[in-house]
């Protein structure tokens, strides 16, 4: 298993972090299969979507954020409510097929970690898994 030292900037990012995973897929020996990418946070999740525009993932936080207000009422009392519910929303992990030593992504594709309660170091694990 491989990792990916994230230090994001802000209360909310999203991390287009494709390269570092196609980086690891890369020297890995394992040419084909598929590859898991999971956040190991409550407060931050992965998911997969545009990365040609960029306005798309700001619109895709922006939403996020309209959707769950970070004022209450929440019952957990450490001010990251919000947070925790999109963590929830935009899931922990992805996978993604592997052939030839490529991540096999559709054109426009691209992996983010989205952090909803930066700015704080992260870590993502990259497991892949061997198969036809
Ligand atoms: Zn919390």
């Amino acid at each position: 298993m491989e990792r990916i030292n994230i230090a994001t900037r802000s209360r909310t990012q999203a991390v287009d972090i494709t390269a570092q995973v196609q980086e690891i897929v890369s020297r890995s020996p394992t040419k084909s299969g598929l590859v898991v990418v999971c956040s190991v946070h409550t407060t931050a999740g992965v998911t997969i979507n545009e990365n040609a525009d960029p306005d798309v993932m700001s619109d895709v936080m922006e939403a996020l954020a309209r959707l769950v207000p970070r004022a209450g009422p929440y019952a957990h009392a450490e001010g990251n409510s919000d947070s925790h519910v999109k963590s929830s929303l935009v899931g922990s992990s992805v996978t993604v097929p592997v052939e030839d030593g490529e991540l096999q992504l559709g054109t426009w594709q691209g992996i983010y970690f989205c952090e909803f309660d930066g700015p704080r170091r992260r870590r993502v694990l990259v497991q892949i898994i061997p198969g036809g």
